[in-house]
C-alpha cells in the first residue's frame, strides 16, 4: 500500500500557505485541482525533505465576499484536511489573532489528525510578543517561521517528518515488492475510459484475478497473474469496489492518483482520443515524470474515429509529449478490448528497464565511449574530466558518474550521456537520472 504522505496546509487567505507551499515544492510543478466535480482552488505538489518524501496540499485562493468567506475557507480546508495525515495550520504575526483564525480553529478542533500550528511573517516583528496573543488558541507548540525568506522552515519539517514512517523500512519494501510483482497504476483525469481498462485488463482469458475487498479511500489494489506472471493493478478509478452498477463510484482524486503513481512501477497514463490532449493530461504527465516511475501511454477511444481525426491526435502527441520521448503509446480501445492486450508489452519493458541490475564495469564503458566520442568541454582552462560510473537506484535507474568539476556539466553534455546510456542499455519506457560525485 502506498506510504507516501500528505499534508494539508490551511489558514485564512494572506497568511502566507501559497508562499510557504511555493517555498516547499519548489519549482515543481503544481498540479491545480482543476478537474471537474472537484473543488476548485485545491494545489498539490511533492515535498522533498532529507530522505523523506511528502504530497503538500494548498488550499489558498479561496475568494469571496466576508460573510461567506470563513465557511467556504472551512469547507475547502476540511476537505484538504480529511485527505491529510497532518495539517500544518497558518498563523499571521503580523496580522496576529483574527476572528477568522478563531473560527477556523474551532472548526478543526474535532479533528483526529495532527496538526502543527504555525505562525508565519515573524520577519521584522518580535517573535515572543508576535507569538504571545496565539496561545489563546489554547495550543502549547508553535512553530515560528517566515515563509518568504525560509526562516524556520527546516525546524518546521523536521519536526514534522519526524512522525512520518521511517524512510529506509519503506525502500526495504520496494526492494522485495520487485520479487513479487509489478505493480502498475492505471491513472487519467475522468472519463478518459480507466475503469472501462480495468476491467478490460482484468477480464482477459489469460488472467487470473485474486480479487481483495476494497479500503474506504485509497486505490483498489488488485492481485493477478497473466502467463505465469504476477501483477498488480493499482486501480484508481475504484471499479472493483462497486458493489452494484448503481453504487456512485468515488469522484477522482488528485490524492489518490498521486499516491497510485508514488507506489506504482509503471504508470499507464489513460487519454481520451476523442477530446485530445488536454492540459490537465500534461500535469498529470509531468507528476510521473516527476516521480521518475516508468511509464506508458494509452491514447484511448481510438474506435470508430476519422481517419483525420486520428491523424491530428498523432500529430498532437508529437508536439506536446516531445520531453518524453521514452514512453511507448498504444492506441487502443478499452471499451473493445483493441490493443489492450499489447499493453503488457510496453509495461514489462519499461518494468525491466527501470528495475535490471547496471554493474559499475558496464556503466564505466558506456561512459568511458561517452567521453571518447564526445569529450566534456573545457571550464577555466580545465577539462571536465569524468572518470567512472556507477547505479545508484532503480525505478527510476540511477547513473551516479564520478569525475571533477562535475557541477560545470553543461545541461546539454548531460542530456547527451542520458541519450548514450539509455541507447547502450536499451532502456525504453523509463526516464533515467544522472547524477554527478566530485571526487577531488
Ligand atoms: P495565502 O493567501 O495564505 O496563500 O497567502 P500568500 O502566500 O499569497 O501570501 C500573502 C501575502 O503575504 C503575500 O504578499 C506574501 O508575499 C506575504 N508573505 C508570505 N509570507 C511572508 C513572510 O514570511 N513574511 C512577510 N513579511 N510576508 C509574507
Ligand atoms: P473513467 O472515469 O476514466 O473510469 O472512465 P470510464 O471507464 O467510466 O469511461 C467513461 C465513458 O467512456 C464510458 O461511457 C465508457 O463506456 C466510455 N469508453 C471507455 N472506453 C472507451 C473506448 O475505448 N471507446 C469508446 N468509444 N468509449 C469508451
Amino acid at each position: 500500500m502506498s506510504m507516501i504522505p500528505v499534508v494539508a496546509l490551511v489558514g485564512r487567505p494572506n497568511v502566507g500557505k501559497s508562499t510557504l507551499f511555493n517555498r516547499l515544492t519548489r519549482s515543481r510543478d503544481a498540479l491545480v485541482a482543476d478537474f471537474p466535480g472537484l473543488t476548485r482552488d485545491r494545489k498539490y505538489g511533492e515535498v522533498k525533505h532529507g530522505k523523506h518524501r511528502f504530497i503538500a496540499i494548498d488550499t489558498g485562493g479561496i475568494t469571496g465576499d466576508e460573510e461567506g468567506i470563513d465557511s467556504a475557507m472551512a469547507g475547502q480546508s476540511l476537505a484538504a484536511i480529511d485527505e491529510a495525515d497532518a495539517v500544518l495550520f497558518l498563523l499571521d504575526a503580523r496580522a496576529g489573532l483574527t476572528p477568522s483564525d478563531h473560527a477556523l480553529a474551532t472548526k478543526f478542533r474535532s479533528s483526529n489528525k495532527p496538526f502543527y500550528y504555525v505562525v508565519n511573517k515573524v520577519d521584522g516583528v518580535d517573535p515572543n510578543t508576535a507569538m504571545a496573543e496565539f496561545y489563546e488558541l489554547g495550543v502549547e507548540q508553535f512553530y515560528p517561521i517566515t515563509a518568504t525568506h525560509g526562516r524556520g522552515v527546516r525546524h518546521l519539517l523536521d519536526e514534522l517528518v519526524a512522525t512520518f514512517p521511517p524512510v529506509e523500512e519503506a525502500e526495504e519494501d520496494k526492494e522485495e515488492d520487485r520479487y513479487k510483482s509489478t505493480k502498475i497504476a492505471i491513472i487519467g483525469r475522468p472519463n478518459v475510459g480507466k475503469s472501462t481498462l480495468v476491467n478490460r485488463l482484468l477480464g482477459e482469458d489469460r488472467v487470473v484475478v485474486y480479487d481483495q475487498p476494497g479500503t474506504t479511500r485509497d486505490s483498489i489494489y488488485i492481485d493477478y497473474e497473466r502467463d505465469g506472471e504476477p501483477y498488480t493493478l493499482i486501480d484508481t478509478a475504484g471499479v472493483r469496489r462497486r458493489k452494484n452498477v448503481k453504487e456512485v463510484v468515488e469522484k477522482f482524486s488528485i490524492v489518490k492518483t498521486l499516491k497510485a503513481i508514488d507506489d506504482a512501477n509503471v504508470t499507464i497514463l489513460v487519454m481520451d482520443a476523442r477530446e485530445g490532449i488536454v492540459d490537465q493530461d500534461l500535469h498529470l504527465l509531468g507528476q510521473v515524470v516527476e516521480s521518475g516511475r516508468a511509464l506508458v501511454l494509452a491514447v484511448n477511444k481510438w474506435d470508430g474515429l476519422e481517419p483525420d481525426h486520428k491523424d491530428r491526435v498523432k500529430f498532437e502527441l508529437e508536439r506536446r509529449l516531445q520531453f518524453i520521448d521514452y514512453a511507448e503509446v498504444h492506441f487502443i480501445s478499452a471499451l473493445h478490448g483493441t490493443g489492450v492486450g499489447h499493453l503488457y508489452e510496453s509495461v514489462n519493458k519499461a518494468y525491466h528497464s527501470a528495475t535490471d541490475k547496471m554493474s559499475t564495469r558496464q556503466l564505466t564503458t558506456i561512459l568511458e565511449g561517452a567521453v571518447f566520442d564526445h569529450p566534456p568541454p573545457m571550464v577555466n582552462g580545465r577539462r571536465i574530466k569524468l572518470r567512472y560510473a556507477h547505479a545508484g537506484g532503480q525505478n527510476p535507474p540511477i547513473v551516479v558518474i564520478h569525475g571533477n568539476q562535475t557541477d560545470k556539466v553543461p545541461a546539454s553534455y548531460q542530456r547527451y550521456l542520458e541519450k548514450t546510456f539509455r541507447r547502450h542499455l536499451d532502456m525504453v519506457g523509463t526516464p533515467i537520472r544522472i547524477e554527478f560525485r566530485t571526487s577531488e
